[in-house]
């Protein structure tokens, strides 16, 4: 297999077995078999790009039913808000600035902007999101960006100042026309920023199921950099940012245009140091995954036997990963609790563990709620606090499987 940036040769580290579409929420009643794919892992022996080794196709991924809602927390709702007015301050100062965006969802941090009165794009395939982003009057195209959507916008409404993109990027493997694209759209002197999760926190944190087929890609700075250099781009600015369990911002701008930030030196020479791209280290990182596996299939078989109640917490694409390489069903998890209206009432996805409503959380509180939605864990535990005073307890398996009493 070749590395889907440069054609180098894969070195395979980690392997997590059959799984479903990690967002493909089973009807009670189907029988069907689902669709499954090898969700293994492989580092470019060239490039270092990390990625996995088997493509998805990307309809049966992102489409009119793609549930997952940009705006779901408080936390990324002003995270994004944040983004979008720094973007009109830096950014978007000039005269009629125009601001495209890869993966808009439902228009989360596009809504800031169209409410400064700034020109602006959302391009995103899967329609349901993009309806709810134009209901909040942002302006949607129901694409699947590429180059050749790329040379449409850049011939109806000239030139970008911005392309943005987070949590769209990792999820695309055919990345050299996505930054085709991005080259022909943006003006002289523009940026392309995205943020996407950190292969290095993926590693410290052990964060494995942040591995799931949406996530193509786990970049770090040097495959970024290397990918940017193979398209003209320089990368000049990244920014390590603390939500979905750790990502970094990347900013590319032509070559020259601007000069690299010493955030950049600083991101590389740590990688270097950490030798975030040998294969050996990467190695480690998939045994340190096999034992929390394990400890986790014991911490659950051990509270059954006691008669312990466990529910899941958050049906989230990464819990995907968690119960289908774990072998966790609904005899060991009886349900997931989760507050996407599309979730509730299907099965999650390999697992068939039933979903159902937040209310059922609390009807009764279980002994034990294994937290799927980690990233969130601070925002998850401030509102749960009347499961923390029935008695109950978290469990964590990031970064090793531990308890949190509320
Ligand atoms: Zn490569």
């Amino acid at each position: 297999m070749a590395c889907r940036i440069c054609s180098g040769r894969l070195h395979r580290f980690a392997d997590f077995g059959r799984q479903p579409i990690s967002d493909a929420f089973v009807l009670p009643g189907d029988t069907g078999e689902e669709f499954s794919f090898d969700l293994a892992v492989g580092v470019c022996e060239d490039c270092t790009m990390v990625q996995l080794l088997n493509e998805v196709p990307r309809e049966r991924m992102f489409h009119d039913g793609y549930p997952y809602l940009s705006s779901g927390s408080a936390v990324m709702r002003e995270h994004f808000r944040s983004l979008a007015d720094r973007l009109l301050a830096t950014e978007l100062a000039g005269p009629d600035p125009f601001v495209v965006e890869l993966g808009c969802n439902d228009g989360t941090m596009l809504a800031t902007i169209a409410a400064a009165g700034v020109r602006h794009l959302g391009v995103d395939p899967s329609g349901g999101v993009a309806d709810l982003a134009a209901a909040r009057g942002v302006r949607v195209r129901k694409d699947f960006f590429e180059a050749a959507v790329a040379a449409d916008i850049l011939a109806f409404e000239g030139p970008a100042d911005v392309v943005y993109a987070a949590n769209t990027l990792c999820h695309i493997p055919y990345l050299d026309s996505i930054m085709k694209g991005v080259a022909t759209l943006l003006r002289p002197g523009g940026v392309f920023v995205f943020e996407d999760p950190y292969l290095g926190d993926i590693l410290e944190r052990a964060s494995f199921d942040q591995i799931y087929d949406e996530h193509f890609y786990l970049f770090s700075a040097t495959s970024v950099r290397e990918t940017a250099r193979r398209h003209g781009f320089e990368l000049v600015d990244v920014e390590r940012l603390p939500v979905h369990g750790g990502e970094v911002r990347y900013t590319l701008a032509a070559r020259g245009a601007r000069t690299p930030s010493p955030a950049v030196a600083e991101l590389l020479a740590a990688e270097e140091a950490a030798a975030l791209a040998d294969p050996r280290t990467l190695r480690a990182f998939a045994d340190r995954v096999a034992g929390i596996r394990d400890d986790l299939v014991d911490l659950l078989t051990g509270l059954r036997a006691r008669g312990a109640t466990v529910h899941g917490y958050g049906a989230t694409a990464k819990s995907a990963t968690v119960l289908n390489y774990c072998g966790i069903g609904p005899d060991l998890v009886p349900h997931i609790c989760d507050s996407t209206p599309a979730k509730q009432g299907r099965l999650a996805p390999g697992s068939r563990i039933p979903v159902r409503g937040p209310e059922a959380f609390a009807s009764p509180y279980p002994d034990y709620a294994l937290l799927f939605a980690w990233n969130h864990a601070e925002e998850i535990m401030a509102k749960e606090t009347a499961f923390r005073d029935a008695g109950g307890t978290w469990i964590l398996y990031v970064p090793d499987v531990h308890l949190v009493r509320g």
